[in-house]
């Protein structure tokens, strides 16, 4: 089966304003006869439930937590990439697109990434008339900073708040239309399926997660924005809530899966402390800006550190190896993510690592102390300086912070197309969800930029030409499809609230976490995933045999709500080692040990992995089918990319 992308012809700068045009519209006296669905209020959620609404079409929107604002992504923390050039430092739209494509490591669209910086600077301008408090320049400028892989400050941001202050400008949006009564919001509703009629998607079954009452919810068309899947790692930055199953069951109702495999692995994680821990904290990358990497030259020197017979401060500048620094000059201690935490892996299997536990290395910010004071440094980094003093009760204004990589996002997801649609007609995917704009490797303070692009400037548009072609025509919720639909559900919740064995569903999880690192993880080879794979498999049957649900249906039950997401993870993370081992090449965040340079860097193969991996569910444990879409770089020509 051939992918087809949708992607307009004609010359890059242009193809976005003519697909706009291109694309049939919904009178505005018809919109209001259209119903949508929308699965999750982050930044994705919110601003296209916001904006959909306040176009004149109804929506239903959903969310798992209490409240919408409570979306994952307020714990963003670092900034948001715009092309507004304000520093006049280069930046441009192109040179935006441009650091993208390459810092995917040439596994991304052209067309999408293209968009996506073209609409950078839309979002800006949108965010600050909702009243976002985007850090400002003494002038009254809005200020920026720089993030990784790029030599331009293009990272607008809200101290180390950024999602938080986006987030509320988004749900104060969304709020205005809740109270307009053109969204009809549901806190604490879980979707557990999407009902699909000849083969489009017309509506969703949820759980009510404090009633356990089972609804079927019809629409024109359903839209995911239900975020990232970093989770199936265990321990992870991510929200301990973020789950798969949104984008799980929609891939079992036929909607592809895209490049599963790539895992982002954030540099600059307070490191993992023990088996208790359930959760990991990001140092936000906006540190790099003026930390400096650094570990211990001599595997002597580092196991003095970590046996306390030396402290950091006792380190003489030549015992000290800034490894970014000597690396890559250019680019220093801000080289993108999947570059920075391979080398901090280096350092740690080198016997050069830091801590108790030998498995870090230093982000020291003494040379920033004393180059801006402590009081600009506090006012820069101050919360995040203040979090870590009190996970680690060490003060970073007079040692350094020890960091390591971790899980932290993920650029597969739902195969879509350049309008956002998944392969199942009325089935969009938007934000973390989908697979569309990072390639293998995405760049910091790019998550916020396309979750705001898609819901703001992308499907308002979009989703037009889709519902102009299927017409008004109300959804009809007789059709057996929701019954049908909806007796799945239960059944699968019968079933696992019949798992009465002896092991709890959070040591499966954390179980599968450790295959997943270790695997799966930030080095992967061909013998390593045939392991995991099977595995994973031997865990999964086990689950099915020996895992204990407690409680029941009509009451709050988190032990049933993580069971079936635990489910989910222990299902995707067989599509991912799959999907690894298929990729025998190196690219961005997927590091294959067979394919490296003399150097160390990733090395792709592109004239056999130039492409978008989308695999299609075939049934319970039978082997998904690969669908390839080929990439084709008319405008920037792939190369070995280069930091140095
Ligand atoms: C600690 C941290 C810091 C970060 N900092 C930055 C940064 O500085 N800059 C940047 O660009 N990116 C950053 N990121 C990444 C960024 O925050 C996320 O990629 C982005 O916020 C995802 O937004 P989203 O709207 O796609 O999904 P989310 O914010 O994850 O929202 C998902 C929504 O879906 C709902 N949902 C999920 N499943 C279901 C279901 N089954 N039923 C009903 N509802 C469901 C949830 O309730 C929620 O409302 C950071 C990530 C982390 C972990």
């Amino acid at each position: 089966m051939s992918l087809d992308a949708k992607i307009p012809q004609g010359p890059l700068a242009e193809k976005w304003s003519k697909h706009k045009f291109n694309l049939k519209l919904v009178n505005p006296a018809n919109k209001r006869k259209y119903d949508l669905i929308v699965v999750g209020t982050g930044l994705a959620g919110a601003s296209a439930a916001a904006s959909l609404a306040e176009l004149g079409y109804n929506v239903k929107a959903f969310c798992f937590q209490d409240s919408p604002r409570r979306a994952h992504s307020i714990a963003a923390q670092g900034g948001i990439n715009a092309a507004k050039n304000y520093q006049n430092d280069g930046d441009s739209v192109y040179r935006l697109f441009y650091d993208t494509i390459k810092g995917g490591d040439y596994r991304a669209r052209e067309a999408n990434v293209y968009r996506l910086a073209e609409v950078s600077v839309n979002i800006i301008d949108q965010c600050v008339a909702q009243g976002v408090p985007f850090a400002r320049e003494y002038g009254g400028l809005l200020d920026n900073r720089s993030f990784g892989g790029s030599q331009v400050s293009r990272t607008f941001y809200a101290r180390g708040q950024t999602g938080q202050q986006l987030l509320l400008g988004a749900y104060s949006a969304l709020n205005r239309q809740i109270h307009k009564g053109k969204v009809k919001m549901y806190t604490r509703t879980e979707l557990l399926d999407i009902v699909t009629i000849d083969g489009h998607a017309k509506g969703i079954v949820t759980r009510n997660l404090v009633n356990g009452q089972i609804e079927t919810h019809s629409g024109h068309a359903v839209l995911l924005c239900t975020g990232g899947y970093g989770n199936v790692f265990y321990l992870s930055t991510n929200a301990i809530g973020s789950n798969v199953t949104a984008a799980w069951r929609a891939h079992k109702r036929g909607a592809f899966f895209a490049n599963p495999c790539y895992t982002q692995i954030h540099p600059t994680c307070i490191p993992v402390t023990g088996d208790h821990q359930s959760k990991l904290t990001l140092m936000s990358e906006s540190l790099r800006n003026d930390g400096r990497v650094w570990a211990p030259k001599t595997q002597e020197t580092a196991e003095k550190l970590r046996t306390k017979q030396l402290s950091a401060a006792d380190v003489k500048e030549e015992d000290r190896d800034y490894f970014l620094e000597r690396k890559y000059p250019s680019f220093g201690n801000l080289v993108p993510r999947d570059v920075a935490s391979r080398n901090a892996k280096e350092m740690v299997d080198d016997g050069r690592g830091v801590g108790g536990s030998g498995i870090a290395v230093f982000l020291d910010f003494a040379d920033a102390i004393k180059r801006l004071g402590k009081e600009t440094v506090s006012a820069k980094y101050g919360n995040l300086f203040d979090m870590y003093y009190q996970i680690t009760n060490e003060d970073p204004y007079t040692q350094p912070m020890r960091i390591y990589p971790a899980v932290h996002y993920t650029m597969g997801g739902l195969w879509v197309d350049y309008n956002l649609s998944t392969n199942v007609p009325g089935l969009y995917a938007l934000g973390e969800c989908n697979f569309s704009d990072h390639g293998a490797n995405r760049l910091g303070a790019s998550a916020l930029m396309q979750g705001l692009a898609d819901g703001y400037f992308v499907i308002p548009y979009t989703i037009g030409d889709y519902l102009a072609s299927i017409g008004p025509k109300p959804v009809d919720t007789n059709h057996p499809a929701f019954e049908k639909t909806r007796k799945d559900v239960t059944d699968r919740i019968e079933k696992l609230l019949a798992l009465k064995g002896t092991k709890t569903v959070n040591e499966y999880h954390r179980e599968l976490g450790h295959i997943m690192w270790e695997y799966c993880g930030m080095a992967r080879t061909a013998e390593g995933l045939t392991k995991a794979k099977g595995l994973i498999s031997a865990l999964r049957a086990d689950f099915w045999k020996n895992a204990l649900v407690v409680g029941a249906n009509d009451e709050v039950n988190n032990s049933l709500e993580r069971a079936g997401r635990v489910a989910d993870f222990l299902e995707l993370g067989e599509l991912m080692v799959d999907d690894a081992l298929m990729r025998n090449e190196s690219c961005g965040g997927h590091f294959r040990l067979e394919s490296q340079t003399d150097e160390g860097e990733a090395l792709r193969n592109d004239e056999v992995f130039s492409f978008v991996g989308a695999w299609q569910y075939k049934g319970d444990n039978q082997p998904e089918e690969l669908h390839k879409e080929a990439l084709n770089f008319e405008f920037v020509h792939p190369s070995q990319r280069s930091y140095k």
